[in-house]
């Protein structure tokens, strides 16, 4: 898998977790605003985007072969280019404050335009004119074709400001996030609550560590929970 650039992963990402040693289980996990709106931006993502990101071969189920059968689908049987483009790279739709980076870090197709081929499109006034598909005719002196690539330049909102508006969570207060992902606002009484639910025997088994959520923690997190209702102890005690 490509490594994403490190500055998409926001090094304030991160958890507490309550362990029990006897068990080897994250019992449950403490974390501010990001880590919840993060968690909660996975329920915003396509489909598409789920597969290219965990790539095929790490995605449950049999959703990775849709996504390979039109990967490999003989362009002469479909209706056009655009319509395959969509399904294999969908706009992403999670907030840019968050962690994960989509396809447009990469070389992807959605980011790359087409000017006039016309060598003196700047003084025909061809370069007022771009387009997403390579070829179209110029529509400003309709001679030449618009096959002269550009590449779009995303830039990173997030390396000047942090919003504190921004996400789905608000940022005053702590949440519990249960091994299984459920999460709530922390209380210290909802605290003792899940100690006694737990049913922990021995609290010296008990442990807090502190843990980073970077983006290979993102992707594991965004895999199991596909499959698992232990999705922290996986992630973070190494327990596949
Ligand atoms: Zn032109």
């Amino acid at each position: 898998m490509a490594k994403p650039n490190a500055k998409t992963v926001a090094s304030k990402l991160s958890l507490k977790l309550l362990i029990d040693t006897t068990a080897q289980n994250v019992l449950f996990a403490e974390a501010g605003k990001e880590v919840v709106d993060f968690l909660f931006s996975l329920l915003s993502l396509p489909l598409g985007s789920i597969v290219k990101l965990l790539s095929k071969d790490r995605m449950a189920g049999s959703i990775g072969n849709l996504y390979k059968s039109i990967q490999e689908l003989n362009d002469s049987y479909l209706q056009n280019n655009e319509g395959k483009s969509t399904l294999l790279n969908p706009i992403r739709s999670i907030p840019p404050s968050l962690l994960l980076p989509g396809p447009s870090s990469s070389s992807s197709s959605k980011n790359v335009y087409f000017q006039c081929a016309n060598i003196n499109a700047s003084y025909s006034g061809c370069y007022g004119y771009v387009s997403k598909v390579n070829g179209v005719l110029c529509p400003k002196c309709k001679t030449y074709k618009m096959t002269k690539q550009m590449t779009y330049v995303e830039g990173d909102e997030r390396e000047n400001y942090v919003d504190p508006n921004a996400g789905f969570v608000k940022g005053v207060v702590t949440y519990t996030i249960m091994d299984d992902l459920t999460v709530t606002p922390m209380s210290s009484i909802s605290s003792i609550t899940l100690l006694s639910k737990f049913n922990v025997k021995n609290l010296n088994a008990l442990v807090e560590r502190y843990v980073t959520l970077g983006f290979d923690e993102a992707l594991e997190v965004l895999e199991i929970s596909l499959r698992s209702k232990k999705v922290l102890t996986s992630v973070f005690l190494g327990k596949k």
